[in-house]
Protein backbone atom coordinates (compact mmCIF):
# COMPACT_ATOMS: atom_id res chain seq x y z
CA UNK A 1 0.00 0.00 0.00
CA UNK A 2 1.62 3.86 -0.94
CA UNK A 3 0.52 6.49 1.98
CA UNK A 4 0.84 10.19 0.29
CA UNK A 5 1.13 12.65 2.52
CA UNK A 6 0.98 15.90 0.45
CA UNK A 7 -1.03 18.65 -0.97
CA UNK A 8 -4.49 18.85 -2.34
CA UNK A 9 -4.96 21.90 -4.82
CA UNK A 10 -7.56 23.24 -7.07
CA UNK A 11 -5.56 24.10 -10.67
CA UNK A 12 -7.00 26.95 -12.07
CA UNK A 13 -5.55 26.33 -15.90
CA UNK A 14 -5.26 29.01 -18.63
CA UNK A 15 -4.98 28.00 -22.31
CA UNK A 16 -2.83 30.97 -24.01
CA UNK A 17 -0.42 30.96 -27.24
CA UNK A 18 1.88 33.00 -25.23
CA UNK A 19 2.26 33.57 -21.69
CA UNK A 20 2.15 37.09 -20.32
CA UNK A 21 5.80 38.59 -19.19
CA UNK A 22 5.42 41.11 -16.33
CA UNK A 23 3.08 43.94 -16.72
CA UNK A 24 1.35 42.20 -19.90
CA UNK A 25 -2.34 41.21 -20.43
CA UNK A 26 -3.03 38.23 -23.11
CA UNK A 27 -6.06 37.24 -23.92
CA UNK A 28 -6.46 33.05 -23.32
CA UNK A 29 -7.97 30.69 -25.60
CA UNK A 30 -9.74 28.17 -22.76
CA UNK A 31 -9.78 28.23 -18.80
CA UNK A 32 -10.69 24.71 -17.05
CA UNK A 33 -10.37 24.26 -13.02
CA UNK A 34 -9.06 20.73 -12.84
CA UNK A 35 -8.18 18.91 -9.09
CA UNK A 36 -4.46 19.15 -8.60
CA UNK A 37 -2.02 19.70 -6.35
CA UNK A 38 1.31 17.47 -6.38
CA UNK A 39 0.40 14.90 -3.20
CA UNK A 40 -3.03 14.60 -4.84
CA UNK A 41 -1.72 14.00 -8.73
CA UNK A 42 1.22 11.86 -7.58
CA UNK A 43 -1.72 9.58 -5.39
CA UNK A 44 -4.19 9.77 -8.48
CA UNK A 45 -1.15 8.66 -10.75
CA UNK A 46 -0.52 5.56 -8.55
CA UNK A 47 -4.01 4.32 -7.76
CA UNK A 48 -4.29 4.63 -11.87
CA UNK A 49 -0.88 2.64 -12.22
CA UNK A 50 -3.04 -0.20 -10.07
CA UNK A 51 -1.72 0.57 -7.14
CA UNK A 52 -4.00 0.70 -3.50
CA UNK A 53 -3.56 4.19 -2.31
CA UNK A 54 -4.41 6.07 1.03
CA UNK A 55 -4.23 10.08 0.56
CA UNK A 56 -3.65 12.04 3.94
CA UNK A 57 -3.07 15.68 3.98
CA UNK A 58 -6.00 18.33 4.14
CA UNK A 59 -8.71 20.30 1.99
CA UNK A 60 -10.34 23.68 2.71
CA UNK A 61 -14.35 24.09 3.96
CA UNK A 62 -15.09 25.90 0.97
CA UNK A 63 -16.38 24.93 -2.81
CA UNK A 64 -13.09 23.15 -3.74
CA UNK A 65 -12.94 20.75 -0.74
CA UNK A 66 -15.51 18.39 -1.53
CA UNK A 67 -14.88 18.44 -5.19
CA UNK A 68 -10.92 17.52 -4.48
CA UNK A 69 -12.31 14.97 -1.94
CA UNK A 70 -14.59 13.11 -4.77
CA UNK A 71 -12.19 13.94 -7.57
CA UNK A 72 -9.43 11.36 -5.36
CA UNK A 73 -12.35 9.25 -4.07
CA UNK A 74 -12.96 8.69 -7.57
CA UNK A 75 -10.29 7.57 -8.55
CA UNK A 76 -10.13 4.93 -5.94
CA UNK A 77 -8.03 6.39 -3.55
CA UNK A 78 -8.80 6.11 0.11
CA UNK A 79 -10.15 9.14 1.47
CA UNK A 80 -10.87 8.67 5.19
CA UNK A 81 -8.26 10.36 6.45
CA UNK A 82 -8.41 13.42 4.83
CA UNK A 83 -8.57 16.39 6.92
CA UNK A 84 -11.24 19.29 6.25
CA UNK A 85 -10.17 22.59 8.05
CA UNK A 86 -11.32 25.63 8.14
CA UNK A 87 -10.89 28.01 5.35
CA UNK A 88 -9.76 28.08 1.28
CA UNK A 89 -8.33 25.04 -0.43
CA UNK A 90 -5.20 25.32 -2.05
CA UNK A 91 -5.23 26.40 -5.86
CA UNK A 92 -2.60 26.44 -7.96
CA UNK A 93 -2.86 29.29 -10.76
CA UNK A 94 -1.14 27.69 -13.95
CA UNK A 95 -0.81 28.83 -17.51
CA UNK A 96 -0.11 26.49 -20.56
CA UNK A 97 1.12 27.74 -23.58
CA UNK A 98 0.63 26.77 -27.36
CA UNK A 99 3.78 24.83 -26.74
CA UNK A 100 2.65 22.96 -23.86
CA UNK A 101 4.76 24.79 -21.68
CA UNK A 102 3.70 25.62 -18.18
CA UNK A 103 4.03 28.18 -15.24
CA UNK A 104 2.27 27.96 -11.83
CA UNK A 105 1.83 29.81 -8.91
CA UNK A 106 0.67 27.74 -6.00
CA UNK A 107 -1.48 29.23 -2.94
CA UNK A 108 -1.06 26.57 -0.02
CA UNK A 109 -4.97 27.32 1.81
CA UNK A 110 -5.53 24.63 3.85
CA UNK A 111 -2.50 22.27 2.80
CA UNK A 112 -0.45 24.95 4.88
CA UNK A 113 -2.78 24.13 8.01
CA UNK A 114 -0.70 20.73 8.40
CA UNK A 115 1.89 21.84 10.46
CA UNK A 116 2.52 18.15 11.74
CA UNK A 117 1.17 14.33 10.96
CA UNK A 118 -1.57 13.49 13.42
CA UNK A 119 -1.30 10.01 15.37
CA UNK A 120 -3.31 8.48 12.85
CA UNK A 121 -1.72 9.68 10.32
CA UNK A 122 1.85 8.53 11.71
CA UNK A 123 -0.27 4.36 12.15
CA UNK A 124 -0.79 4.83 8.41
CA UNK A 125 1.92 5.76 6.96
CA UNK A 126 3.71 3.11 9.34
CA UNK A 127 1.35 0.66 7.82
CA UNK A 128 2.54 1.54 3.93
CA UNK A 129 5.26 -0.12 1.81
CA UNK A 130 6.18 3.20 0.53
CA UNK A 131 5.18 6.96 1.36
CA UNK A 132 5.53 10.14 -1.20
CA UNK A 133 6.07 13.58 -0.19
CA UNK A 134 6.55 16.66 -1.75
CA UNK A 135 6.99 19.94 -0.85
CA UNK A 136 3.91 21.22 -1.21
CA UNK A 137 2.98 21.03 2.86
CA UNK A 138 4.91 22.26 5.74
CA UNK A 139 8.33 21.25 5.73
CA UNK A 140 8.19 19.96 9.82
CA UNK A 141 5.53 18.13 8.38
CA UNK A 142 7.15 16.64 5.42
CA UNK A 143 10.41 15.82 7.88
CA UNK A 144 8.10 14.54 9.96
CA UNK A 145 6.65 11.95 8.56
CA UNK A 146 9.99 10.68 6.42
CA UNK A 147 11.51 10.06 9.45
CA UNK A 148 8.41 8.44 11.01
CA UNK A 149 8.55 6.01 7.96
CA UNK A 150 11.89 5.20 8.18
CA UNK A 151 11.73 4.23 11.63
CA UNK A 152 8.76 1.62 10.29
CA UNK A 153 10.68 0.69 7.21
CA UNK A 154 8.51 2.57 4.88
CA UNK A 155 10.13 2.96 1.60
CA UNK A 156 10.19 6.96 1.14
CA UNK A 157 10.03 8.72 -2.16
CA UNK A 158 10.91 12.45 -2.38
CA UNK A 159 10.19 14.98 -4.71
CA UNK A 160 11.69 18.09 -3.88
CA UNK A 161 9.26 20.66 -5.59
CA UNK A 162 8.45 23.21 -4.98
CA UNK A 163 12.69 23.58 -4.27
CA UNK A 164 13.77 24.66 -1.14
CA UNK A 165 16.50 24.04 0.81
CA UNK A 166 16.19 20.40 2.33
CA UNK A 167 17.05 19.65 6.20
CA UNK A 168 19.10 17.14 6.54
CA UNK A 169 16.69 15.03 9.05
CA UNK A 170 14.19 14.74 5.52
CA UNK A 171 17.41 13.86 3.36
CA UNK A 172 18.61 11.61 5.49
CA UNK A 173 15.16 10.00 5.74
CA UNK A 174 14.67 9.53 1.89
CA UNK A 175 14.95 5.97 0.02
CA UNK A 176 14.47 7.22 -3.33
CA UNK A 177 14.89 11.33 -4.59
CA UNK A 178 12.86 11.94 -8.07
CA UNK A 179 13.93 15.83 -9.21
CA UNK A 180 13.90 17.61 -12.11
CA UNK A 181 16.90 19.35 -13.87
CA UNK A 182 15.88 22.34 -12.12
CA UNK A 183 15.37 21.23 -8.73
CA UNK A 184 18.20 18.61 -9.46
CA UNK A 185 20.57 21.86 -9.60
CA UNK A 186 19.12 24.04 -6.90
CA UNK A 187 19.62 21.63 -4.29
CA UNK A 188 23.29 20.89 -5.31
CA UNK A 189 24.14 23.78 -6.99
CA UNK A 190 25.91 21.78 -9.52
CA UNK A 191 24.40 22.54 -13.58
CA UNK A 192 25.68 19.28 -14.90
CA UNK A 193 22.72 16.45 -13.76
CA UNK A 194 25.56 13.52 -14.18
CA UNK A 195 27.65 15.96 -11.03
CA UNK A 196 24.32 16.58 -9.55
CA UNK A 197 23.23 13.11 -9.25
CA UNK A 198 26.60 11.95 -8.56
CA UNK A 199 26.71 14.49 -5.19
CA UNK A 200 22.72 13.68 -3.78
CA UNK A 201 24.19 9.90 -4.29
CA UNK A 202 26.67 10.11 -1.36
CA UNK A 203 23.02 11.34 0.79
CA UNK A 204 20.51 8.75 -1.03
CA UNK A 205 20.40 5.72 -1.78
CA UNK A 206 18.57 5.97 -5.37
CA UNK A 207 18.37 8.86 -7.06
CA UNK A 208 16.55 9.85 -10.42
CA UNK A 209 16.81 12.75 -12.15
CA UNK A 210 13.81 13.49 -14.59
CA UNK A 211 14.60 15.50 -17.92
CA UNK A 212 11.63 15.97 -19.33
CA UNK A 213 11.84 14.64 -23.34
CA UNK A 214 15.03 13.38 -22.86
CA UNK A 215 13.95 10.77 -20.25
CA UNK A 216 15.57 10.51 -16.77
CA UNK A 217 19.00 9.63 -15.25
CA UNK A 218 18.58 6.67 -12.76
CA UNK A 219 21.24 6.04 -9.87
CA UNK A 220 19.81 2.72 -8.51
CA UNK A 221 21.25 1.02 -5.01
CA UNK A 222 23.82 -0.97 -5.63
CA UNK A 223 24.13 -0.47 -9.55
CA UNK A 224 27.08 1.50 -11.28
CA UNK A 225 27.30 5.12 -12.16
CA UNK A 226 23.49 6.69 -13.22
CA UNK A 227 22.11 5.52 -16.69
CA UNK A 228 19.99 7.76 -18.87
CA UNK A 229 16.48 5.28 -19.51
CA UNK A 230 15.23 7.66 -22.82
CA UNK A 231 11.57 8.63 -22.69
CA UNK A 232 9.51 7.57 -25.61
CA UNK A 233 9.15 9.63 -28.36
CA UNK A 234 5.56 11.56 -28.63
CA UNK A 235 3.46 14.74 -29.54
CA UNK A 236 3.65 16.70 -26.07
CA UNK A 237 0.58 19.10 -26.14
CA UNK A 238 0.75 19.60 -21.94
CA UNK A 239 3.40 18.60 -19.68
CA UNK A 240 1.07 19.82 -16.28
CA UNK A 241 1.94 16.73 -13.77
CA UNK A 242 4.13 14.66 -16.18
CA UNK A 243 6.54 14.56 -12.84
CA UNK A 244 3.95 13.55 -10.46
CA UNK A 245 2.77 10.85 -13.31
CA UNK A 246 6.47 9.72 -13.22
CA UNK A 247 6.34 9.07 -9.73
CA UNK A 248 3.02 7.89 -9.15
CA UNK A 249 3.59 5.47 -11.61
CA UNK A 250 7.49 4.71 -9.99
CA UNK A 251 5.97 3.86 -6.50
CA UNK A 252 3.38 1.53 -7.81
CA UNK A 253 5.86 -0.48 -9.34
CA UNK A 254 8.11 0.13 -6.52
CA UNK A 255 5.71 -2.13 -4.60
CA UNK A 256 5.14 -4.47 -7.18
CA UNK A 257 8.86 -5.10 -6.26
CA UNK A 258 9.65 -4.31 -10.01
CA UNK A 259 13.62 -4.05 -10.74
CA UNK A 260 14.64 -0.18 -9.91
CA UNK A 261 15.54 -0.57 -14.32
CA UNK A 262 11.85 -1.43 -15.00
CA UNK A 263 10.34 0.96 -12.39
CA UNK A 264 11.99 3.84 -14.46
CA UNK A 265 10.81 2.30 -17.84
CA UNK A 266 7.18 1.89 -16.79
CA UNK A 267 7.02 5.53 -15.00
CA UNK A 268 8.52 6.79 -18.22
CA UNK A 269 5.79 5.24 -20.05
CA UNK A 270 2.69 6.75 -17.83
CA UNK A 271 4.59 9.57 -18.19
CA UNK A 272 4.81 9.90 -21.92
CA UNK A 273 1.15 9.09 -21.97
CA UNK A 274 0.22 11.77 -20.10
CA UNK A 275 1.86 14.55 -21.72
CA UNK A 276 -0.46 13.87 -24.78
CA UNK A 277 -3.39 15.14 -23.28
CA UNK A 278 -4.62 18.25 -21.69
CA UNK A 279 -4.55 18.55 -17.38
CA UNK A 280 -2.65 17.26 -14.72
CA UNK A 281 -4.95 14.40 -12.96
CA UNK A 282 -6.85 14.38 -15.93
CA UNK A 283 -4.42 13.06 -18.33
CA UNK A 284 -2.77 10.29 -16.15
CA UNK A 285 -2.43 6.83 -17.72
CA UNK A 286 -4.60 3.68 -16.68
CA UNK A 287 -2.70 0.72 -15.66
CA UNK A 288 -3.58 -1.17 -19.20
CA UNK A 289 -2.42 2.22 -21.24
CA UNK A 290 0.61 1.69 -19.36
CA UNK A 291 0.73 -1.84 -20.30
CA UNK A 292 -0.18 -1.33 -23.44
CA UNK A 293 2.66 1.01 -24.18
CA UNK A 294 5.71 -1.39 -23.03
CA UNK A 295 4.21 -4.42 -24.87
P1 LIG B 1 6.11 18.85 -14.49
O1 LIG B 1 6.59 19.92 -13.57
O2 LIG B 1 5.60 19.34 -15.81
O3 LIG B 1 5.20 17.87 -13.83
P2 LIG B 1 8.76 17.95 -14.21
O4 LIG B 1 9.54 19.15 -14.59
O5 LIG B 1 8.61 17.59 -12.78
O6 LIG B 1 7.36 17.97 -14.90
P3 LIG B 1 9.98 16.48 -16.35
O7 LIG B 1 11.41 16.15 -16.21
O8 LIG B 1 9.61 17.58 -17.29
O9 LIG B 1 9.39 16.67 -14.89
O10 LIG B 1 9.18 15.18 -16.83
C1 LIG B 1 9.05 14.04 -16.01
C2 LIG B 1 9.10 12.81 -16.88
O11 LIG B 1 7.99 12.85 -17.77
C3 LIG B 1 10.34 12.69 -17.74
O12 LIG B 1 11.39 12.05 -17.07
C4 LIG B 1 9.80 11.85 -18.91
O13 LIG B 1 9.81 10.49 -18.55
C5 LIG B 1 8.35 12.31 -19.03
N1 LIG B 1 8.21 13.37 -20.05
C6 LIG B 1 8.15 14.70 -19.86
N2 LIG B 1 8.03 15.36 -21.03
C7 LIG B 1 7.99 14.41 -21.98
C8 LIG B 1 7.88 14.43 -23.42
N3 LIG B 1 7.78 15.57 -24.10
N4 LIG B 1 7.88 13.25 -24.06
C9 LIG B 1 7.98 12.07 -23.40
N5 LIG B 1 8.09 11.99 -22.06
C10 LIG B 1 8.10 13.13 -21.36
Amino acid sequence: MISVFGSANMDLVAYVEAAPGLGETVTGREFRTIPGGKGANQAIAAARAGAEVVFLGAVGDDAFGPELRRTLAGAGVDVSGLRTVPGPSGIAQIVVDGQGGNSIIVVPGANGAVTAPTEAELEVIARSDVLLLQLELPIEAVTAAARAARAAGTTVILTPAPVQPLPDELLDAVDILVANEHEAAAITGLAGHEDAARELRTRVGWVIITLGSRGALTAAPGAGPAVRVRAPEVRAVDTTAAGDTFVGALAAAHVERQSPDRAVRFAGAAAALSVQREGASTSMPSRAEIDRSLA
